[in-house]
């Protein structure tokens, strides 16, 4: 899958399309509008074929016929799901991943549950570029439980630098909380090292993995994570809000007490007793009733994933995102674009950002020439080729109409300002 003798013909593409073993997954989605090309998928994923089949079989059978039975096989689905991520994606151990709630939900949980567990030390560390709800729901947490939160800086293109958090690290420091795949350039963390850097501080590690779940191979119980969580709308294509995920490890569960005391983390959950006592394993991260057909949609990602493996999906995502820089250097890099992303291979997710000074215009007129990518602040293109769902000649086209319409300015007359939604 490498991209080896490339060229900037679109015979290239084709070529690469016919040898990628993954190729055939595309027909696994949706596509309504076979003209669209889609480079968003680490916004919002596609839906899955067998996504659709699979919830209306569960509206209609289990909620419309077996009503309030179906409880009884819907009740452990948001932990046999934690098992098939934890399998497949994230390289977790049975019994230690929970789908619920929202990524924010999840990281509120986990970030105070962790401070919690780590008296006398008052000190949070992120970055200045970390996604935005991570860094408001640790200053909220900061705010609340009266301690420092301790903000290093991150190069927006280049992602963490290792020494810049090395010397934010002291024995104040209860828990580090950074995202593994940066949002905006792809940015990959190594977070074998930086688990022990954070460690070896004595402090606890939370990741992100909202944007490397499905993108990338992650290894949670041989890096020593402690915590983690993800959503799955992006790579997961599980649909628009649907549950996220949480990860404890299972040595540091007992210790750990998060902040919402909800019925569904309850011993005995059924015996309606008066006090909190939360069970024993992952579950007591667990809130309230849990989002049903929303589950089955991650659970109907996750298998599609599992099917095409995270190691061949890292080969592609590589191959596509290397590929789409090739072709930017030579045919973008002379109208005013600069890549915005690592340019080597191993620190890099599998989207890819261009800077260009009037990328918000150049994004929606991309947009009307029937690509859709996203824009990100400020002056950035920010292009997902997801490797489960990407053809080399979808790259190919995209890149294509890019040039064209940066050599005939055909943007120039669209408004400058961005819209609430981008
Ligand atoms: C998408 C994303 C989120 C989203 O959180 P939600 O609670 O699902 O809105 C959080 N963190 C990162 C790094 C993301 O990329």
């Amino acid at each position: 899958m490498a991209v080896t003798n490339f060229s900037t013909e679109r015979v290239f593409a084709e070529r690469m399309d016919a040898v990628d073993p993954l190729a055939a997954f595309r027909d696994r989605f949706v596509w309504a509008d076979e003209s669209l090309i889609y480079l968003d998928g680490n916004s919002l994923g596609p839906l899955p074929r067998a996504t659709q089949i699979r919830i209306a079989e569960v509206v209609g059978a289990e909620w419309g016929a077996g009503l309030v039975r179906s409880w009884s096989r819907w009740v452990d689905l948001p932990r046999q799901v934690g098992d098939l991520i934890g399998a497949h994606l994230i390289g977790a151990a049975p019994g230690q991943v929970l789908v619920s709630d929202t990524a924010t939900v999840n990281l509120y949980k986990l970030a105070c549950a962790a401070l919690d567990a780590q008296p006398g030390r008052g000190v949070i560390v992120t970055d200045d570029d970390n996604f935005p709800t991570d860094r408001y729901v640790l200053q909220g947490i900061a705010a609340q439980h009266g301690c420092e939160l301790r903000m290093i800086h991150t190069d927006m293109d280049q992602g963490l630098g290792e020494e810049t958090l090395q010397a934010a690290l002291d024995p104040e420091v209860a828990l580090v909380s950074l995202s593994h795949v940066a949002y905006r350039s792809g940015a990959l963390a190594d977070m074998a090292r930086i688990t022990q850097l954070v460690h070896d501080a004595g402090a606890l590690m939370l990741w992100d993995l909202c944007h490397s779940v499905g993108a990338v191979p992650v290894e949670l119980d041989s890096c020593g994570a402690d915590l983690a969580i993800g959503c799955t709308y992006k790579y997961v294509n599980a649909g628009p809000g649907a549950p996220a995920f949480l990860y404890v490890r299972g040595e540091l569960q007992e210790q750990l007490r998060q902040p919402v005391w909800g019925w569904f983390g309850q011993s005995d959950q059924f015996q309606m007793g008066p006090r909190y006592d939360p069970v024993p394993g992952i579950e007591r991260f667990a809130t309230g009733t849990p989002q049903i057909i929303g589950t089955v949609a991650v659970q109907e990602g996750t298998r599609l994933l599992a099917e095409a493996g995270m190691e061949r999906l890292r080969e592609k995502g590589i191959a596509l995102t290397s590929y789409l820089i090739r072709l930017a250097d030579e045919w973008l890099a002379p109208r005013g674009f600069t890549l915005a992303s690592p340019r080597a291979d191993a620190r890099r997710g599998a989207h890819v950002c261009l800077h260009h000074q009037d990328a918000w215009r150049i994004s929606q007129a991309l947009i009307s020439a029937g690509v859709i990518g996203d824009y990100r602040m400020p002056d950035r293109l920010r292009l997902g080729p997801t490797p489960i769902s990407t053809r080399f000649t979808d790259v190919w086209d995209a890149l294509d109409r890019l040039r064209q319409l940066a050599a005939d300015r055909s943007y120039a007359d669209l408004p400058a300002e961005p819209s609430r939604i981008t």
